[in-house]
């Protein structure tokens, strides 16, 4: 099969046999009645041992795992054999002649039941289908659903990744992801970036390649290598150890000073930023902390979250973002209604209209976790779109006795009226992922789009340096912290729009900061001069990196 091309997501090579993640279960046909000399107890005694089976499987699951998984499959153990589920489909199974169907319907009225009781109980409908689709998997011989449960390395193959299945990825295991659509702004892709797990995304054809071919998956490229050579092989390990380090003070050649901050999501994976050298985080992600939470965290849980990270950078800044909840980071606890176009619905600061015990709760956690360590707390809202909404915010933190609030710059209309903006909040940080999807109207999980959804779209560009000159103006602060700022050549353009700081993904600070060394203040501006002129994204790119040679000696 030829190699494939895609979108490079998040850089770095890899090599390993593919699994493909299962595909959803779906409904069981009905049978045509009991199949001629089959006895219903024995059809009876499979589901029973397939939910047995089920059980047990969860249970070694969860003994090897921690805090809240390891709860959620321990409930799930006892979901698998729960006697009501179970008994209902022994008795169906007679009718239906299908054990799968039986234990299908079985569920399906037993959440049905579950839902009608409402309040945490309800909640526990969404954990019986999975339980369900594994018994039926069980039942079928099907892979269970969800991330392969492997011990061997390997690359796997998805149509798409959730940010919940990309954040339950062993990186230990799981050496690369390829999927056939997604973007490099969707949060899979910043995850994957966050455990250094190479990835390509939009590549057509990967579907098709047969389980365990081998593949080299080239990150920084965008390509898939169907079984390479050898001479390939020892080309991708050896670029893997030219790794670069950071002296944890960004600069320009000529010494102008550029922050460079990490973005941060699961408080447990704060070590590797810490080893980067980040000079502070500048976006922490605080919805990746309680994406599985079916109930709102309380203060005290989310004050011990916080901690960690306010912890771990003693005496630097770590900018802490509000609840950016709602479309592809759905919360459980919020309990919202589907919505049509969730994305352009109830999002990051909206939640507070509907929620605002939730808002009050994260803001005086956030005041009580920054009180009790030594890191200079800022504060931040997602997805602000008015002048109002910026005011409100900032209005609301002074109550809760945060200090420094800011607002994300990710919504057009904020940057138009950043001006504006800024004389209430204190800084802004330029979420160019969001910025970008919003501006060319182009969904960024969508890998159809990904040419749209790049942001050196020359029409984002001119909103950052719309952005950045107010900030100069009111003299308040602003920094990038999406996506973009980790594409060393794209941060050069950044610092010449006027960004201050630049907050990405911590494995990227190494190359960034080496490609800020290469070019001083003044040739960022000419090169942020010819990306805002270019007819368009690739162009962009083209004119500025063909005044970067070395970039290319330096493999940045
Ligand atoms: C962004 O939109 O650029 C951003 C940093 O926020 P998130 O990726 O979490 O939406
Ligand atoms: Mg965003």
């Amino acid at each position: 099969m030829a190699d494939i091309v895609g979108i490079g997501v998040s850089h770095g090579q890899a090599v390993g046999p593919v699994v493909h993640m299962p595909g959803p279960i779906v409904e069981p046909p009905l049978g045509p009645g009991l199949p001629d000399g089959a006895s219903a107890a024995a059809l009876a005694e499979r589901i029973t041992a397939a939910s047995g089976r089920v059980r047990d499987e969860l249970t070694a699951r969860a003994a090897s795992a921690r805090g809240d998984g390891k709860a959620i499959l321990e409930a799930a153990a006892l979901m698998a054999v729960d006697p009501i589920l179970v008994g209902e489909a022994r008795l169906r199974v007679s009718a239906l002649g299908s054990p799968a169907r039986a234990v299908w319907d079985a569920a399906g009225e037993f959440a049905a039941g579950l839902t009608s009781l409402g309040g945490y109980l309800a909640e526990r409908a969404r954990d019986v289908a999975d339980v369900r689709d594994r018994i039926v998997a069980e039942l079928s011989g099907l892979p269970a659903p969800g991330i392969p449960d492997r011990s061997e390395p390997y690359v796997l193959i998805a149509r798409n990744l959730a940010p919940a299945e990309a954040a339950m990825l062993d990186p230990a295991t799981c050496v690369a992801v390829v999927t056939a659509e997604g973007g490099p702004t969707s949060h899979a892709a910043i995850l994957l970036r966050s455990t250094g797990t190479p990835a390509v995304m939009a590549a057509r054809g990967v579907l098709e390649l047969a389980g365990d071919t081998v593949v080299l998956v080239d990150g920084s490229a965008g390509t898939v290598i169907v079984e390479p050579d050898p001479a390939e092989i020892t080309r991708a390990r050896k670029a893997v150890r030219r790794a670069r380090t950071f002296d944890g003070r960004g600069r320009t050649a000529d010494g102008r000073r550029v922050r460079l901050m990490a973005n941060v999501g699961d408080p447990g994976q704060i070590g590797v930023a810490v080893a980067t050298a980040a000079e502070g985080v500048g976006l922490f992600r605080t919805e990746f902390c309680f994406l599985d939470h079916h109930h709102a965290p309380t203060v005290d849980e989310q004050v011990a979250a916080y901690r960690q990270v306010l912890g771990a950078f003693p005496g630097q800044r770590v900018v802490v973002r509000t609840l950016d909840g709602g479309a592809d980071k759905p919360l459980l606890f919020l309990d919202r209604p589907p919505e049509r176009n969730p994305a352009l619905g109830i999002r990051g600061v909206r939640i507070g209209k509907n929620s605002p015990q939730v808002v009050a709760d994260q803001l005086t956690a956030i005041s009580r976790a920054a009180r009790r360590e030594r890191a200079e707390v800022w504060v931040m809202a997602p997805m602000v779109a008015t002048v109002d909404e910026a005011a409100d915010f900032v209005a609301r933190c002074d109550e809760a006795g945060l200090e420094v609030p800011g607002v994300m710059i990710e919504v057009p209309a904020a940057a138009l009226s950043a001006s504006q903006v800024l004389q209430t909040a204190r800084f802004a940080s330029i979420g160019t992922n969001d910025l970008t999807q919003y501006t060319m109207a182009a969904d960024r999980d969508a890998g159809d789009l990904a040419q749209l959804t790049d942001p050196w779209q020359p029409a984002v560009l001119q909103l950052v340096e719309l952005t950045c000159r107010a900030g100069q103006e009111r003299a308040r602060p602003v920094g990038v912290c999406g996506e973009a700022a980790a594409d060393p050549a794209l941060a050069c353009v950044l610092v010449g729009l006027g960004a201050a700081s630049l907050s990405m993904t911590p494995q990227a600070i190494p190359d960034v900061a080496a490609a800020l060394r290469k070019v001083s203040y003044e040739e960022c501006v000419r090169l942020a001069r010819l990306a805002v002129a270019a007819p368009g994204a690739r162009q962009a790119r083209q004119a500025v990196r063909a005044e970067l040679p070395v970039f290319g000696d330096l493999g940045l």
